[in-house]
């Protein structure tokens, strides 16, 4: 009499196992393909050239300013200004998925893709965000925000400071624009793909 309970019980424990892994299996293929996109933006290789991301700005009006003295030479200056009007839409440059909308000191109203090949692409002092969110997956040209001069930009001409960190450091994405002038220059050394002409401009943010 005793095994009886135990008996009916086991039908029970089976339907409720199996529905378990019935779940853990649904959610896996429903989980797959955001995984296997996820992992493929990881695992790419990092960008050898980038469309410029300010609309209607060509990559010979963008300086070099990688580097530069900053705050009386405390820091130096980790990305470019790419100057325009105030209003100019901001364009993401990679695919990638939105890691940041917000604000800090320096930066203003910033925006952060998180790119191919693990890089973040910092997109600061802007005047307003587009209609993006963490968690967003976004498409080249997608509209990340408009160009101002919010952070430690105010007073300046109204710019985009992009920037571009890896696992070890920022980089300098200039030649990464640079390169995307012209398909002739494409991969090859970076100082070599600097466009004739490159004009200097106000060093600021
Ligand atoms: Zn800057």
């Amino acid at each position: 009499m005793a095994a009886h309970p135990r008996r009916r019980n086991r039908v029970p424990s089976v339907v409720v196992t199996l529905a378990f892994l019935g779940a853990i299996g649904w959610v896996v293929y429903e989980m797959a393909p955001q995984w296997r996109r996820y992992w493929a933006l990881m695992s790419a290789p990092a960008p050898t050239h980038l469309p410029m991301p300010v609309q209607g700005v060509a990559p010979r009006a963008v300086a070099n300013t990688w580097g530069a003295a900053r705050d009386a030479g405390a820091r130096t200056h980790q990305g470019v200004d790419i100057f325009a009007r105030r209003g100019t839409p901001i364009l993401s440059p990679v695919e990638g998925i939105v890691i940041g909308v917000g604000q800090d000191r320096l930066g203003g109203n910033v925006v952060r893709v998180l790119g191919p090949g693990r890089q973040v692409h910092y997109f600061a002092h802007l005047d307003a965000f587009g209609g993006v969110k963490p968690h967003d997956w976004v498409s080249p040209g997608a509209i990340l925000g408009y160009v101002g001069t919010t952070g430690n930009a105010r007073g300046t001409p109204p710019h985009l400071h992009y920037g571009i960190y890896t696992a070890s450091g920022a980089i300098n994405p200039y030649p990464l624009l640079a390169a995307e002038a012209s398909p002739r220059t494409r991969g090859r050394a970076p100082e070599s793909a600097r466009a004739p002409g490159t004009r200097s401009r106000p060093a600021t943010t």
